[in-house]
């Protein structure tokens, strides 16, 4: 895959973190980390996050950028 694909792979999750509210209370997450891990030979993107106001951590899975854009399409229409 493309550097370029894999940016805009990045960006998609990051738009995914940032447009998701803080289930404690409702502020923004920050991404502090990307990693990738490989759960049943399925490589994920693993970015753990932590609320801007109360410090709340969260973990978000993606599917990691070796998928081609067919298949992360159909990925972000199961995360909407
Ligand atoms: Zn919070």
């Amino acid at each position: 895959m493309l550097i370029r694909d894999i940016m805009k792979y990045i960006e998609s999750e990051y738009d995914i973190i940032n447009s998701t509210p803080c289930e404690v209370c409702g502020g923004s997450y920050i991404a502090e980390s990307l990693e990738i891990h490989v759960i049943d030979n399925i490589p994920y993107d693993i970015s753990m996050c932590v609320c801007g106001e109360c410090g709340h951590e969260k973990a978000f899975r993606f599917f990691a950028p070796f998928i081609n854009d067919e298949a992360l399409v159909t990925t972000k229409k199961k995360l909407n």
